[in-house]
């Protein structure tokens, strides 16, 4: 396999053509032309099909190993998984410290619809355990904002045992950072707003299947549902992707130079980063997440106040670094003090000086 800047920059774009740019510019339609009968043309209607989305899908399909759909949002493509592999009587297993949103849409739509679901750690034993009887897995890994994780491919095993589906948020890693396919996960979603467009522009969701029947099905549901990614919006995708390897490359050293420093100073409580056998045999980078826990909230905002060239922010996984006093939500088991930090591209010694220098003046 060549290297992941190599196969961002080239994937998904058309073969050279005379006059023509290099990567196809966004298409913007509602209608197209269509002439004769409904199925003349794929692209007849804005709702089912576009371009822009077709080349994207292309390329995120080849980073996947697998058949990618792209959605108007993260949620939007997470929501398009439950709906399209569950229904009434079934039993939904979910990390209980993955991205609050899924634990919503089961306690306020899945339960009124007969869907039970099961909360279970970040962890390969607890996961595999609570497979037996369930009709879909839903992993988070590494989850966030406790950045924990989990052995893909074991969990995958006895899921898959015990006939049910496996589905894993690839937000954190993306495709670049860890193949949840190659690992013998059904399906792997991601929120494309986070570290794959990466300049803090763009809501995006994808979905990749191995079972192109399944991955009719989450079109299908597309279309339905009305979950779109705007035409624009998927071309700036794939215009940011081909500068993923570097961002994560920059990102992820900036990332463990930080843990490091952090893991050095006393008024820093507990320091969390993907690590450990799993991630280094399943992940690629380790990611621009850091967690770092404050003595109290008061320290955490002083911190945020004191910092120049860190945004507080929520989200993660941008060209310009930021950080949030994550409790703030209300929605993750974490410390007053806990502080998610998102380390950007800008230089590594310049983002060190400016953390240290707020935790000093903090
Ligand atoms: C942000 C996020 C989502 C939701 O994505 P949106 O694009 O905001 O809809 C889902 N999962 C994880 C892990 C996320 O970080």
């Amino acid at each position: 396999m060549r290297g992941p800047s190599t196969r961002t920059i080239h994937a998904g774009v058309p073969a050279a053509a005379q006059g023509e740019p290099l990567l196809p510019g966004p298409v913007l339609a509602a209608p197209y032309h269509l002439r004769g009968p409904a199925d003349a043309t794929p692209y007849g209607y804005g709702r089912d099909a576009n371009p822009s989305w077709t080349h994207l899908e292309r390329a995120l399909g080849e980073l996947d190993g697998g058949e990618a759909v792209v959605f108007a949002s993260g949620m939007a493509a997470l929501t398009a998984v439950l709906m399209t592999s569950l229904r009434s009587g079934d039993v939904l297993v979910a990390c209980g410290d993955g991205y609050p949103g899924v634990r919503a849409l089961a306690e306020e739509r899945l339960r009124p619809l007969g869907i039970e679901t099961r909360l279970v750690a970040t962890d390969t034993g607890a996961l595999s355990e609570a497979a037996a009887g369930a009709a879909l897995v839903w992993l988070e890994t590494p989850s966030n904002p406790r950045l924990d994780v989990c052995d893909i491919a074991a969990v995958a095993g006895a899921a898959h045992a015990a006939g049910a589906l496996v589905a894993v948020d690839n937000t954190v890693a993306t495709p670049l950072g860890q193949r949840p396919l190659a690992f013998g996960a059904d399906l792997a979603m991601l929120s494309g707003t986070k570290s794959l467009c990466g300049h803090s522009d763009v809501l995006l969701g994808v979905v990749s299947a191995t079972d192109p029947e399944r991955a009719a099905a989450l079109r299908s549901w597309r279309s339905q549902s009305g979950a779109i990614a705007g035409g624009f919006e998927a071309w700036l995708a794939h215009r940011s992707l081909a500068t993923l390897g570097l961002r994560l490359e920059r990102s992820s050293a900036s990332a463990a130079a930080l843990v490091a420093r952090l893991r050095e100073r006393g008024d820093v409580l507990e320091v969390v980063h993907p690590s450990g056998p799993v991630a280094e045999r399943q992940m690629a980078y380790a990611g621009p997440l850091v967690g770092f826990t404050l003595a109290s909230a008061e320290r955490a905002q002083a911190f945020l106040d004191a910092c120049e060239l860190v945004a507080e922010a929520t989200s993660f996984g941008g060209v310009h670094s930021t950080a949030e006093r994550r409790a703030r939500w209300g929605t993750d088991a974490v410390a007053e003090g806990f502080i998610r930090f998102s380390a950007g591209c800008e230089d590594t010694a310049d983002l060190l000086a400016d953390v240290e220098r707020a935790l000093d003046a903090a």
